[in-house]
């Protein structure tokens, strides 16, 4: 991991927040804090991380959900979650925001830089891979794996990081069917810990933001399959 890497922790409280950046640097990271979702925009936009880890209750006007968003209208920089609470996880799958993995509180500081670890690692694999082929979906969506592009009708659609990497994987294995977990395996990593609701959410999300065009069928019992 280069020591360049810019990591911005979002969190209001400071013991959470130092703790966690005190780890990050031991492991080569360059952490910033901010304390308020304010004060998170600002940081983001002046550092521009490779990751950010988001708090979700902040004092302010803005909390970690209002962040995300924000942040996600205009990047796909890696977004983990920290959590207090499941149902606090419950909330953030059923948004569809677009976050790349949570922790769950209390967490191990040494945890939290595993899964900073694992998910850059990931976009990472994702940027330095050769350009890879455009694949055609039919007659009206087409896949710039390149770029991370799609485009339906002529007209590219605004995806999040793991929406674009579900279709893509989808794609690539036209006509099987596949199951959630192999899903969860294949686009989030065999590391992941989540449930198949994280697969089922951002299937929604692709029919939603790709529309009919999108032949993305659900497979009773087993999963989805694009066809
Ligand atoms: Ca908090």
């Amino acid at each position: 991991m280069s020591e360049e890497t810019v990591v911005v922790i979002v969190e209001d409280d400071p013991n959470i927040a130092d703790l966690v950046e005190l780890y990050l640097r031991r492991d080569g990271f360059r952490p910033y804090q901010a304390g308020t979702g304010e004060r998170a925009l600002e940081v983001i936009s002046e550092r521009r991380p490779k990751l950010v880890l988001l708090d979700i209750g902040l004092p302010g006007e803005l909390d970690g959900i209002d962040v995300c968003r924000i942040v996600r209208s205009e990047s796909d920089v890696p977004i983990i979650f920290l959590t207090a609470r499941d149902d606090e996880v419950d909330r953030v799958l059923g948004l569809e925001l677009g976050a790349d993995d949570y922790v769950t509180k209390p967490f191990s500081p040494r945890e939290v830089v595993a899964r900073v670890k694992a998910i850059l690692r990931r976009a990472e694999a994702r940027d330095t891979a050769d350009r890879p082929p455009i694949i055609d979906l039919g007659e009206h969506i087409v896949i710039d794996a390149g770029r991370r592009e799609v485009t339906v009708r002529g007209e590219a659609v605004a995806l999040a990081t793991r929406e674009f990497d579900l279709v893509h994987h989808l794609a690539e294995r036209r006509g099987l069917a596949l199951s959630r977990r192999q899903l969860l395996d294949g686009v989030w990593g065999a590391d992941w810990v989540g449930d198949d609701r994280t697969v089922d959410v951002h299937v929604r999300q692709l029919r939603k933001k790709l529309g009919d065009d999108l032949a993305l069928e659900t497979v009773w019992g087993v999963g989805y399959r694009l066809d």
